[in-house]
Parts: C-alpha cells; sequence; structure tokens
C-alpha cells in the first residue's frame, strides 16, 4: 500500500466535521492533526497540498474496544441460536476448541477489514481460546494488524478454570497459570509499544471470573502492573453472573475484582451492565472505565449498560462490537446507531443526542484504551480519521450531516486514514482481495463448524 503524505495535506472543506473550528477542515503532517482550519481562514501551515473533503463527513477514526474475532467463524451458528450466554457458551466451546492458526489468521483479518470499513481505525481484541496448536495466536494478530495498517490494543487473554474445576469451559481450551503468564509477559516484551502514537499495544485479558481462577486473576494483575500494560475482561454481563460470583465468591462481581487487585484505572470492561449505584462510585474512584457492547447485550437478552448513570457517576464509557458470535457483525458504525437508540430509549431525548452517541466510540474509547492521543480531533492528537459519504439512498433528504450519520444508519466508511496514512479509499482496502477474503474465511468456518 502507498498513499504515505510527506508534505503537510489540507482535508478541505468537510460537508461536516465532529470538531470545534475546523469549518474549512485540518492538516495532517507527520502523522499528527497540526491545524484546525476555522470558517473564513486558510492554512498557515506553509506547502499545503489538498483533498477535497467536499462530500465527506469528518469523524475522529472510530475505536472498537471490545471484540472476539475468531468468533467471526461462528456467526448465527444454528446450536446457538435463541440461547443465553452460558447456555450459549456451551453451546460454542467445543467449536471454539478445533481452531487452527490458519482459522484465526482468516477470521483476525476478515474482522478487521469489516472494522475498517465501517471507520474503524482502532481496535481491540480479546483472544482468550488456546487450544494446542494455537500457541501463536497473538503473534498472528499483530502480523494482520501490521498488513492492514490499523492501531491495536491486542489482548493476550486466558482461561483456566474447565469444568473440571468449577468453571464452563470444556479442558481443551484452556491453559494452566504458568503457562498463561509466560506467555502474557512474552507478547507483551516482543509487541508492547509504549507512549504516544504506538501502532500495537498488548493488554492481559483473563476471559471472566467464571472461566479463570483467583490465583490467575491477581498474579495477571500483579504482571500488568509490572509491565505497565491494560488490563481486560468481561464483567457485569448477566443476572447468571451475579448469582454464580454470589454462590462461588460469596460477594458480587466487582467486590470480586477488587479483591483480585483489578479496580484499578488501567482496567477496562466489556458490559457493565449489572452494576448498582454505589457501584458506579466506586468505578469512578478507580479510573476503571467501561466498554458498552448494545447489540450483544440485546442479542443475548443480558439486559441494558446504564451509559448515562456510569457518565453522570464519571465513570468513561466506550463502545465495543463483542464477539461475532453475539452480535454477529463487526461494523462500530451500526454499533453507534444500537447504542443510540438503546440508551435513548432507556434515558430518554434530553439525555441522549447524536452527539452523545458519537462520543462514545470516540473519546470514550479512546479512555477505554487508555490513549489520549486519539479519539478527538484537535491539534497534536494523531491523524486518526474517518471520512463518510451521504452519497445512499438511506441518506438523500438529509439535513443536518453527522445527525443523518447516526439517524439515517451509516454503516461504511469511504476513506480511513491512520497516522496520516489513508488505509482506506474510495471504500477499498488497498491490496485486499475482499472476494477472495470472504470464500477462504466461510470455507474454514464450514470446516470448524462441520466438525474440523
Ligand atoms: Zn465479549
Amino acid at each position: 500500500m502507498t498513499n504515505d503524505n510527506p508534505s503537510p495535506l489540507w482535508i478541505k472543506d468537510p460537508l461536516g466535521i465532529l470538531a470545534d473550528g475546523a469549518e474549512r477542515g485540518i492538516v495532517v503532517k507527520d502523522g499528527r492533526i497540526v491545524e484546525l482550519v476555522a470558517a473564513g481562514r486558510a492554512p498557515v501551515t506553509p506547502a499545503v497540498k489538498t483533498f477535497d473533503a467536499g462530500a465527506h463527513i469528518v469523524l475522529p477514526g472510530l475505536i472498537n474496544t471490545h471484540h472476539h474475532f475468531y468468533q467471526t467463524l461462528t456467526r448465527a451458528v444454528p446450536a446457538a441460536l435463541d440461547r443465553e450466554l452460558f447456555p450459549w457458551l456451551e453451546a460454542l466451546y467445543p467449536i471454539w476448541a478445533r481452531l487452527t492458526p490458519e482459522a484465526v489468521d482468516l477470521a483476525t483479518t476478515l474482522a478487521m477489514a469489516e472494522l475498517m470499513l465501517s471507520g474503524c481505525t482502532m481496535t481491540t481484541d480479546h483472544h482468550y481460546v488456546f487450544p494446542k496448536g494455537l500457541e501463536d495466536s497473538i503473534d498472528i494478530q499483530v502480523a494482520a494488524a501490521r498488513r492492514l495498517g490499523l492501531r491495536v490494543l491486542l489482548t493476550r487473554g486466558s482461561m483456566n478454570r474447565s469444568r473440571r474445576d468449577g468453571g464452563l469451559p470444556p479442558e481443551a481450551v484452556v491453559q494452566d497459570e504458568d503457562t498463561i503468564l509466560a506467555d502474557s509477559e512474552r507478547v507483551v516484551r516482543r509487541y508492547h509499544q509504549a507512549g504516544d502514537g504506538a501502532m500495537i499495544q498488548i493488554a492481559l485479558a483473563p476471559c471472566s471470573p467464571f472461566s479463570v481462577t483467583t490465583s490467575l486473576m491477581r498474579a495477571t494483575a500483579e504482571l500488568a502492573a509490572r509491565l505497565d500494560v491494560r488490563m481486560h475482561t468481561h464483567l457485569a454481563e448477566t443476572e447468571d453472573e451475579n448469582r454464580y460470583c454470589l454462590e462461588l465468591h460469596r460477594c458480587r462481581p466487582l467486590d470480586y475484582l477488587e479483591d483480585c487487585g483489578w479496580l484499578d484505572g488501567r482496567t477496562w470492561l466489556a458490559h457493565g451492565v449489572h452494576f448498582n449505584a454505589d457501584e458506579f462510585e466506586r468505578l469512578a474512584r478507580a479510573g476503571t472505565t467501561i466498554t458498552h457492547c448494545a447489540c450483544s447485550n440485546q442479542t443475548l437478552a443480558s439486559g441494558t449498560c446504564p451509559v448515562c448513570a456510569l457518565e453522570e457517576a464519571g465513570v468513561a464509557v466506550g463502545l465495543g462490537v463483542d464477539g461475532s458470535a453475539s452480535n454477529d457483525s463487526s461494523n462500530l458504525m451500526q454499533e453507534v446507531r444500537a447504542a443510540f437508540l438503546l440508551q435513548r430509549g432507556r434515558y430518554g431525548i434530553a439525555k441522549v443526542s447524536h452527539r452523545d452517541a458519537l462520543r462514545w466510540p470516540t473519546k470514550g474509547s479512546a479512555a477505554c484504551a487508555g490513549r489520549r492521543d486519539v479519539g478527538a480531533i484537535a491539534v497534536g492528537m494523531l491523524a486518526d480519521i474517518a471520512l463518510f459519504k451521504l452519497d445512499e439512498l438511506r441518506f438523500s433528504g438529509s439535513g443536518d450531516p453527522l445527525a443523518a450519520l447516526v439517524l439515517c444508519g451509516a454503516h461504511r466508511a469511504d476513506r480511513l486514514m491512520v497516522g496520516g496514512r489513508w488505509i482506506v479509499e474510495n471504500g477499498q482496502i488497498p491490496g485486499l482481495d475482499v472476494a477472495d477474503l470472504i470464500r477462504r474465511h466461510s470455507a474454514a468456518a464450514r470446516k470448524l463448524q462441520a466438525g474440523g
């Protein structure tokens, strides 16, 4: 892929932009936003090339903060349809136990491409299934991100509490604590880039309280502190989980998390559906953040994340599409609309506007990822932006361009820039043969679902 922009680029006169004082666009140089161009002004940055954005709406690149890429191979699986979380997982674990490195590579590439074409410039992934032969899963994902030019926060997931120890997953998909911790340290030391401008970061991510031992939760927190990386897990997703936690640990999930040393500013949690008001305050004080997964929570009938109450208490909330077996799509722009509708239905018109919905996958998700250099269009931020057009039937007749993206259901970015480099142009990913990827990915999915 080419498209690097060594000289300053003025993204000129956009139809709309999610930034104040940038009516005439922005100037990008050396991978960063160096100037906002206000109405009636021209750039002061010298020797500017221009990109005419007259047909585009410019957003900060969307950031997906929860996913399980491998699950793109198990979308709409008949045995898992119409089931709640625990029986749904039990139907899928045996299929996931048959994953191969080739399947993980195809699933990762496909999920990343799907996210990019929906406007994502950065994504996380939560890969926690490590059957024999899949020890290099994170290495495979890093390679795919580099090929596509996507900014990532990949997590080294884990499970070590199988059915034998009172957990949910079968023996074939779990690893022992020593193996998990050693490999976690290996992938962090090998791939994690610290600080501003990082393209690849690694976090540590035990799957959930019902698939990991207390000992591993605690050791993971200690390792994350020592290596200075973030931590991620599922929490407070369902009522089942609350009951399980009360039975096994005699406390609620957040109490358990705190007891394990996880109620911390390094931690971001997927779901956060079943917290109470006292817990909102504790999350806020700790600086722990929440990823709202609107489609997944609705598909599995898990409940509705109290997004406005969390934000009012001071908890940052980002968005995530969640794994493709529970969404089943990896389209973050569609997730924005789903979250907007769900939260407006819960909290009313005064509390949820289209601008709130656009804040969640940008500023909110950046907080979940622990990044201050992405998630907003402002001078000094990385040049990670998503450009959408309003040239489809669904947008015809719309007035406010930013509102139209959310209300009319935008689902496909026309262009995407990461660190000043175009990685999507004219709705395509240069160098990626999408038809061939679909053919190979669906063949791998058929094989996996049929029993290897
Ligand atoms: Zn998940």
